[in-house]
């Protein structure tokens, strides 16, 4: 038995790429929009070589490359415009990609042309309402206009405030950061530098927080212009209000500017009103799950873990979701659909890994970007340069074996493959063997040093009962327990490359 048909609720660019991921996996779907159009909430967001490559492999990218504006870093420049730092966005050599950046309406309406040119059914003005019932092999759901429906599997795909999510916990609500960000796009040419001049660049000024200028067409003839504030949380008229007051926008974008270098001068000098936006910035906090109890409801996206857009990650961890998912959703499909259910849960587990990966560098973002709440003449004489930010873990993400890592009808001989016999080979002296669950049983001692992180093995490793293990990232380590010696070990697993 396959799955016979899931139902994505959303349209959004999570929906969209999900539907699109499901095809090519010939899993049947329909997405379900509540709205008559796909939500554009307007901007351009950043694609980085994670997200990249996924919308690779779903044709995706090809198609939208030429419309979005290609860079590799971003600047940090200090207040008098010298260069301080780079933050690595992506990377045609190290990553396999620049990073793109896109008008979100450019995204939709390529991936909505895909989803037509292949007749995925989307019905628009057809909102979710509530779970009906669920079983261990369908859910049935009901829709605004009282239409129940059926599914194999229900995706909530429906953003931050997602109703589907309620399924999963009747009272939660998004939470404010107490961050705003206001924006203003305007033409690159009013900043007045030479052509040369290194974008997107984000200038630093320990009083007022940090400028961002990041370019937004493919030929870079406009920014956005970014500033991030404190503020109280407001209900939704009070947000409201606060957007529609333009010229309080403007006020902040341009406050302290005379602290700031000409660029940032001229880039506030002429703000339309119409080119201005407010974002109040809110995040869903971590669930203990995105799966419901009979695994036939999933939400991910913003619905699942909406982070703050300080990272700019937001659809960049979306498509890593529906790649794994649609990916472990065919995988056990095709060998038994009852495999599905574990597999799921430890897929979750596996996103979240990353997610919270992801909410630790948000919080050095931020620390950077915003002001400093402590006394200007104390942060005045510091050195702006801080710690570089590693992100090699996010770009170079391989999710192939993050779905191959969820997988729970296979073997442990089967999990290890190729990855026992690699290491055997790259590391003689190592003489790893998997026997009836001791994994370590001929030199005692033998140390292999290593880099980088493998989930599948470390899974393996811990589940086996004579051996303990700690110390997640990076290198594993772990000591052999069953005779009472306490045997460290340490185990590299750059060499495992191909767990297929
Ligand atoms: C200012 C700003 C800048 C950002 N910049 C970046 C960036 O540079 N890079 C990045 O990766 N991310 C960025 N993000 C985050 C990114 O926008 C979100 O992560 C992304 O849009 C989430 O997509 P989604 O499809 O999950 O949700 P959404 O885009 O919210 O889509 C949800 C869809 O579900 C529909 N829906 C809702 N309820 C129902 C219902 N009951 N029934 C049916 N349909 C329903 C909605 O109408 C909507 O179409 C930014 C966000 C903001 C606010």
């Amino acid at each position: 038995m396959s799955v016979q048909e899931v139902a994505i609720i959303g349209a959004g660019l999570s929906g969209l790429a999900l539907a699109l991921a499901l095809h090519q996996q010939s899993i049947p779907c329909t997405v379900y929009e509540a709205r008559d159009a796909s939500l554009n909430i307007g901007g351009a967001v950043m694609l980085t070589p994670n997200a990249l490559k996924v919308l690779d492999t779903l044709g995706v990218y090809n198609r939208v490359r030429p419309k979005g504006y290609e860079c590799e870093f971003l600047y940090f420049r200090d207040d008098n415009d010298r260069p301080l730092d780079e933050f690595e966005l992506g990377g045609q050599q190290k990553y396999g990609y620049k990073a793109l950046r896109i008008h979100r309406h450019e995204l939709i309406t390529e991936m909505l042309s895909m989803i037509r040119e292949r007749q995925i059914p989307i019905q628009y003005g057809k909102k979710f309402v509530k779970i009906a019932s669920e079983s261990d092999k369908e859910v049935v759901w009901e829709s605004a206009d009282g239409i129940k429906h059926r599914a194999s599997f229900l995706v909530g795909a429906d953003g931050i405030h997602s109703r589907v999510r309620q399924y999963l916990y009747p009272d939660l609500e998004p939470r404010f950061t107490h961050i705003v960000a206001i924006t203003a796009e305007l033409p690159t040419r009013q900043l007045k530098v030479p052509n040369n001049y290194p974008l997107p660049a984000t200038i630093m000024n320990r009083r007022h927080g940090a400028f961002l200028i990041s370019p937004q067409l493919a030929d870079g003839s406009e920014v956005l212009i970014v500033r991030q504030k404190h503020e109280q949380e407001l209900d939704r008229d009070g947000w409201n209000k606060l957007l529609a007051d333009k010229a309080w926008c403007i006020d902040f974008l341009r406050s302290g500017k005379d602290d700031f270098p000409e660029i940032v001068r001229n880039a506030v000098a002429d703000i339309q009103y119409d080119k201005v936006s407010m974002w109040p910035f809110y995040f869903v906090p971590k669930l203990e799950t995105w799966v419901s109890r009979q695994c036939r409801v999933v939400i991910l996206g913003d619905a699942a873990h909406a982070v703050p857009p300080s990272t700019a990650q937001g659809v960049n961890q979306a498509m890593e979701d529906i790649y794994t998912f649609a990916r472990v959703l065919a995988v056990c499909g095709r060998r038994e659909v009852a495999a599905i259910a574990p597999a799921l849960k430890t897929w979750h587990h596996h996103r979240q890994e990353r997610i919270d990966r992801l909410l630790e560098l948000n919080v050095q973002i931020n620390t950077r970007r915003m002001p400093k709440l402590s006394n200007h003449d104390d942060v005045k004489n510091k050195n702006f340069v801080e710690d570089k930010f590693e992100l090699e873990w996010l770009y170079t993400v391989d999710l192939e074996k993050m779905v191959q890592n969820c997988l729970p009808n296979r073997s442990p001989n089967e999990r290890l493959g190729n990855a026992e016999n690699s290491i055997l080979q790259s590391a003689p002296t190592a003489a790893m063997d998997y026997n009836d669950g001791v994994i370590f049983k001929k030199r005692e001692g033998t140390t292999i040093h290593v880099g980088s992180e493998h989930f599948q093995f470390m899974k393996l490793l811990s589940e086996c009962p004579y051996f303990e293990y700690f110390n997640r990232r990076e290198v594993f380590e772990g000591r052999r327990i069953d005779d009472g010696k306490a045997v460290v070990m340490k185990l590299d697993f750059q060499y495992v490359t191909n767990l297929n």
